[in-house]
């Protein structure tokens, strides 16, 4: 149960829902159910007793705070029949979390410290209000806090536990992800059909920003049964799109090239027009980037572009320097200005009005460029202008890592020439 006016007005997005409701089927739990309720104590009571009458577990999120509109303890306190008593330790809890940020609770803060009779606290780490459980005629009925981040780590730390020692007979579900991009999902599609048919494990594409995640989820009472079907199902895919894989569950296109530069004792620098630094803030989201990142620049102007990439006259007057000559310069400039082994750029028109006649709205290029030379691409987006900055960084990222691939393979010796 998603509580909060805000859910019910359309104001802001459920993700507790799909979050709880994607973690709850691994562990082997079935959803049967999902609901938005505001905060009113009469329909949320009433909807706490239907849930209780239908289900073995219950999860509500949302409306805990301090504030006379977070109602959600109380209500499932009343249609489970018992009463709300101050907590002592939930209390303590509070007051050190208090306490170590130098603060001082509000007198109001003690609603908080109410749990329902017999229940169990949760202890939240980010911030005041303890989520709460309770078992009771061998159902479980817990609320949790509604910001994503308490709410996250407490049912990781707390409520999966709980709800794996009190119903014992789950079949969990073994998972594993294989990321993927430079591949349209038609083609994916196309590749694996036959195994998308399959069951147990059942097999599955997702498309995203220009990537695709192959899920392939496999469920038995024995984990390593399943670890098993999981493995021969993902080396039969791995065998089919080895050219498009670039990692698996919580790799990312900037940490697989992260791991290659770092590996080969690689650096880059970025120059970056229509995509104003997200490539230089998305290879910079991984830890230790510093080993390989040198530098990035959000190269705007057509001056800056000029004197400071060394870009050519032609190319900066040519369709508002968007060009192949253009990305082509930024990037082997800001390769010679960093020092650095790899240089990456892009150039286009993100729109939503502009544009010329040869390069429309949409149009970007990306170039990479290295010691045997530079490549450029051109690519064409439709969408926001967020859209096409985004979809123009995460084609940045995977132009630069099918270079790294390639060169790996290059025997040992071979020139590729010097450019385009
Ligand atoms: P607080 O102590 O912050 O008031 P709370 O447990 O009372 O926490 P709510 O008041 O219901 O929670 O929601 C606080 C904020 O948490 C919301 O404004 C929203 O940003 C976020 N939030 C609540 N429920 C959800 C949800 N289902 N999905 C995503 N975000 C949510
Ligand atoms: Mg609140």
């Amino acid at each position: 149960m998603s509580v909060g006016t805000e859910l019910l007005l359309g104001e802001i997005t459920d993700t507790n829902a799909q979050y709880i409701s994607a973690r709850l089927r691994e562990i082997g739990v079935s959803v049967y159910r999902r609901e938005t309720l505001g905060d009113n104590r009469s329909r949320l009571t009433g909807a706490f007793r239907e849930a209780l009458g239908r289900a073995s577990l219950v999860i509500a999120t949302g409306g805990l705070g301090p504030t006379d509109d977070d109602v959600t303890a109380e209500c499932l306190a009343a249609a489970l029949g018992l009463p709300l008593e101050f907590h002592e330790g939930a209390w303590e809890d509070m007051l050190e979390w208090y306490r170590v940020r130098g603060r001082t609770p509000s007198p109001g803060d003690r609603k908080q410290a109410m749990i329902i009779g017999g229940g169990i606290p949760f202890r939240n780490k980010v911030g005041t209000a303890p989520g709460q459980a309770i078992l009771t005629g061998g159902k479980l009925a817990c609320v949790l806090p509604g910001p994503p981040r308490e709410m996250i780590p407490m049912f990781e730390e707390h409520l999966v536990p709980l709800i794996q020692s009190t119903f014992t007979d789950l079949v969990p579900l073994y998972i594993k992800n294989l990321k993927l991009t430079g591949i349209p999902e038609v083609k994916v599609g196309e590749m694996i059909r036959d195994l998308m048919d399959s069951a147990n494990p059942t097999v599955a594409p997702y498309a995203g920003r220009g990537e695709i995640r192959i899920r392939i989820a496999a469920g038995s009472e024995d984990l390593a049964e399943a670890r098993k079907m999981v493995a021969q199902v993902a080396d039969e895919v791995k065998s089919r799109l080895r050219d498009y894989i670039y990692g698996e569950d919580d790799d990312t296109l900037e940490s697989a090239v992260g791991e290659i530069m770092s590996r080969r004792g690689l650096s880059i620098a970025t120059a970056e027009s229509v995509t104003g630094g997200l490539v230089a803030h998305r290879l910079t989201n991984v830890p230790g980037s510093s080993r390989y990142f040198k530098m990035g620049m959000v190269a705007y102007s057509p001056a800056i572009k000029a004197t400071c990439l060394g870009v050519p006259d032609e190319a900066i007057w040519k369709d508002e320097a968007v060009n192949e000559e253009t990305a082509v310069s930024m990037a082997s400039g800001v390769r010679t200005l960093a020092g650095a082994k790899i240089g990456l750029a892009t150039t286009g028109f993100a729109g939503p009005t502009g544009g010329t006649e040869k390069e429309p709205v949409g149009t970007v290029y990306v170039a990479v460029s290295d010691e045997d030379g530079t490549e450029v691409e051109r690519f064409i987006y439709t969408g926001s202008r967020r859209d096409v900055k985004e979809y123009g960084a995460g084609r940045a990222l995977y132009v630069l890592w099918r270079r790294l691939k390639r060169s790996r393979r290059k025997p040992q010796g071979s020139k590729e020439g010097s450019g385009q």
